[in-house]
């Protein structure tokens, strides 16, 4: 493992790690930033051999002793984000004697993965029945819910000590005073932090740069989740930023621009879910005719069905399409 490839200084007390991730999105973005009282991990990768080999790695480079690591902050609790924080705690117990960090993360987050990655007799009966209901085939909807058994595997152990933080207080990351805002859509409950002084937000999965940031219908997810994305990013809009540090690709420098490029973004998709409901279509049907469904991975392909579902729900809202809910949801011109 090259050092160089993996931890990037942004500051003079903020470094970039970047984890390898085995699909599509190759890597996720995860922070270190040091403190007088220690240094601050925020998000913490998949759980993997070459994921736990990269912090290894940053920690030696850094000269980090486990016993430096003073709190583990996650932004949100998808696996990329949430996968190691529970063998970041252990990594740290079993090298020092003091108390492990405690991971820090917002209450709706918490609740998002006991219900999606804890230890629930029937995930599997309620993934396929989703996934059914979105109109995706037995076979697919078979190899989906086989894939989110893989990724359950990824996000263990979990955590022991968790601290729940909210959105309006402020937190001290490194010596950094930050003001948590919880922004929902790509994730419930996702938090993020903004250093007005410095105009830096830790801004999560909520903006990235040459990809869009997946805004899904999950499982256990809240309605509307696109609804609630454009409604974050007015808010967001109103934010003063000169660098936006995001979990995927490159640092965000031109905010304002961004925000507009992801409207317009939904805007276009929204007219393009809507042409495919001629008079009615689930969202399965409507990804294929959004996606080339055939060319893309099993994993891929649960993305973009769960994308086109989150469009099609905004669509009910705006009252532009109804939704049916037999067995399996089907969209129809209002
Ligand atoms: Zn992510």
């Amino acid at each position: 493992m090259n050092s160089s490839q993996t931890i990037h200084q942004l500051a003079e007390d903020i470094y970039q790690v970047r984890l390898p991730l085995p699909f599509a999105l190759k890597q996720v973005n995860c922070y270190l930033v040091k403190g007088t009282s220690g240094w601050t991990v925020l998000d913490t990768g998949l759980n993997t051999p070459s994921g736990q080999a990269a912090w290894r790695e940053a920690f030696r480079a850094l000269e980090i002793e486990a016993s430096d690591i003073h709190q583990i902050v996650l932004t949100h609790t998808h696996p990329d984000h949430y996968g190691m924080a529970g063998w970041l705690q252990n990594y740290c117990k079993r090298r020092s004697s003091a108390d492990a960090p405690p991971v820090l993360m917002s209450a709706r987050e918490a609740r998002t993965a006991a219900s999606f990655w804890g230890p629930n007799p029937d995930w599997k009966k309620t993934v396929l029945n989703f996934w059914r209901s979105c109109g995706v085939p037995v076979e697919l909807a078979m190899a989906i819910t086989a894939a989110t058994g893989q990724m359950r595997l990824r996000v263990l152990p979990h955590p022991s000590q968790v601290k729940i933080i909210s959105a309006g207080n402020e937190l001290l990351i490194g010596d950094r005073q930050t003001k948590i805002l919880q922004v929902s859509g790509h994730s419930d409950g996702q938090l993020i932090f903004y250093d007005q002084a410095a105009q830096l937000l830790f801004c999560g999965d909520q903006l990235l740069l040459g990809i869009t940031p997946n805004i899904s219908v999950w499982p256990h997810s809240d309605p509307n989740p696109l609804g609630q994305f454009l409604a974050s990013l007015d808010k967001l809009s109103t934010l003063k930023v000169r660098t936006a540090l995001p979990g995927h690709r490159g640092l965000i420098t031109d905010f304002q621009g961004r925000i507009g490029e992801l409207k317009e973004h939904h805007a276009e998709r929204l007219r393009h879910a809507l042409a495919t409901a001629q008079p009615m279509v689930t969202a399965f049907e409507a990804a294929q005719q959004i996606f080339p469904l055939d060319k893309l991975s099993v994993h891929e392909k649960r993305f973009a069905v769960a994308e086109t579902a989150a469009h099609l729900d905004y669509l009910v809202e705006r009252k532009q399409l109804r939704r049916e809910t037999g067995g399996v949801r089907l969209y129809i011109r209002a």
